[in-house]
């Protein structure tokens, strides 16, 4: 099974995808927990390019065939034989990441964005895609530090106004609206344990279904 975390910047994305991982292997579960961008040798060399450049220094196409090669490894690499290993894979973002980023935030155009994305994985998709709901304000109000406390001051996207962070945001939202049998949403203000509850929840009825 593959499951995906989406949401914008500061919706706790990792916090609950660690949580997740945790409560699996606690029941005896194989689990990957993996990110994108990242996630192999190469991911994370194309991470650091593409953050570390600050915004603007990298042009939107550049930007979108990163990300879609660090995927390709990504995918290549470590998604594909741990699932063909039976390895529940849990993954920090993937290909809707890229569909709101570039394809809508950028503006190359979700259509063009997917087509460099389903070359990149060979059309693998997401059982679940679980996605974390937030505001501009509450986000931004979030990802100052993460849950472990460690500066996220890497984040180019800082910088960009609310108005991006709210096409983001409805750019999810209408990804998970369009298909909801492949997606959980919920708000990511609701208290840490019960959001990971209600993950949990659905989790297993996918496992057991
Ligand atoms: O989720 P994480 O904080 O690791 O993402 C790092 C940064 O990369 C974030 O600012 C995120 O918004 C950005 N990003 C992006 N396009 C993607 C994936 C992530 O702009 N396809």
């Amino acid at each position: 099974r593959f499951i995906v975390f989406e949401g914008g910047d500061g919706a706790g994305k990792s916090t609950q995808a660690a949580l997740l991982a945790k409560a699996l292997r606690e029941r005896g579960h194989t689990v990957l927990h993996t990110r994108e961008p990242g996630g192999t040798p190469i991911g994370e060399k194309l991470r650091s390019l593409v953050l570390d450049h600050g915004q603007g220094t990298v042009d939107a196409r550049t930007e979108a065939l990163m990300y879609a090669a660090a995927r390709a490894a990504h995918v290549e690499q470590v998604i594909r034989p741990a699932l063909a290993a039976g390895t529940m894979v849990i993954c920090d973002r993937f290909i809707d990441s890229s569909l709101a980023y570039q394809g809508i935030g950028r503006e190359l155009g979700e259509d063009a964005v997917r087509a460099i994305n389903e070359f990149a994985t060979g059309g693998l998709l997401p059982d679940l895609t679980v996605l974390l709901d937030v505001s501009p304000a509450a986000g931004r109000s979030r990802r100052i530090v993460d849950a472990d406390g460690q500066s996220v001051s890497e984040d180019r996207l800082e910088s960009e106004p609310d108005s991006f962070h709210l096409l983001i945001r409805d750019a999810f939202v209408h990804f998970a609206t369009r298909e909801p049998a492949r997606y959980l949403v919920l708000d990511a203000t609701t208290g840490i344990t019960e959001l990971a509850e209600a993950i949990f929840g659905t989790v297993s009825n996918l496992l057991n279904g």
